[in-house]
């Protein structure tokens, strides 16, 4: 009797424990980002037919060497579709115009994230240049938990319910068998093996760069102009570079 009541209080501390930990764990922003990026992938895999396709975590080096990381890339007989997954939660706000976006935690604490749509945008203009083809991409920018209600008026940013439908537009180019394995291989040659240490070192010097006033992309100077909400600093190789940064 003695014996049960010891194996049932040890029991129930460990499920405690294991509890505590799990939930240490899912807050780690990689974890968590992983998690919600195989979400994604599982719940489009169902969608897709059986000669479309998805790559997942594609990525890739540019050739001055900096490395571009994709959620996912789908080709569909209705497009290809570059998706960048968010599994923030609590709510989010932004702009389109803006280069940061904020996130209001449940705890009602804020953080700025970069603006996903140009992100995005940034992930599509270099991929075409990597696969050097000449192709329609559709941008979409899902998150998968956060309440995204004041974002309803920037388009390609959706939940997943939403994203499910994007999935299935109709579209006026159309891809067909050969065109969408034709695609797929191109890509699968030219993936590259980066592992997460590097990656992380590059996006470490291109915010180096941005608060150096260096334009993170042409690594030329960022200079003030005068727009219609006034000042900014943007790239000095505009219109061929459209970076921009807040003052
Ligand atoms: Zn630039």
């Amino acid at each position: 009797m003695k014996g049960w009541i010891i194996f049932s209080i040890i029991a129930f501390c460990s499920i405690i424990v294991i509890d505590k930990i799990t939930k240490l764990i899912l807050r780690i922003p990689k974890v968590n980002g992983y998690l919600g990026e195989k979400r994604v992938s599982r719940i489009i895999k169902r969608q897709l037919k059986e000669n479309e396709k998805i790559l997942n975590d594609y990525r890739f080096k540019t050739r001055d060497g900096k490395t571009v990381q994709i959620d996912h890339i789908i080709i569909k007989t209705n497009g290809i579709f570059v998706i960048e997954t968010k599994n923030y939660t609590g709510i989010i706000k932004g702009k389109e115009s803006q280069l940061e976006w904020t996130q209001i935690s449940r705890a009602n604490k804020k953080y700025k994230l970069y603006n996903p749509v140009k992100q995005n945008e940034n992930h599509i203009h270099k991929l075409i240049h990597h696969l050097q083809q000449n192709l329609t991409v559709k941008s979409l920018v899902v998150f998968t938990k956060a309440d995204i209600k004041s974002l309803e008026n920037i388009p390609n940013v959706c939940n997943l319910k939403e994203m499910k439908i994007i999935l299935e537009e109709k579209s006026t180019t159309t891809l067909n068998k050969n065109q969408i394995e034709d695609l797929y291989n191109i890509l699968i040659t030219r993936k590259e093996n980066i592992k997460d240490k590097e990656h992380i070192k590059n996006i470490k010097i291109m915010q180096e760069n941005i608060k150096n006033d260096i334009c993170p992309h042409c690594k030329v100077a960022l200079i003030i102009k005068k727009g219609k909400n006034g000042y900014f600093k943007g790239c000095s190789n505009y219109p061929n570079c459209k970076f921009t940064k807040k003052i």
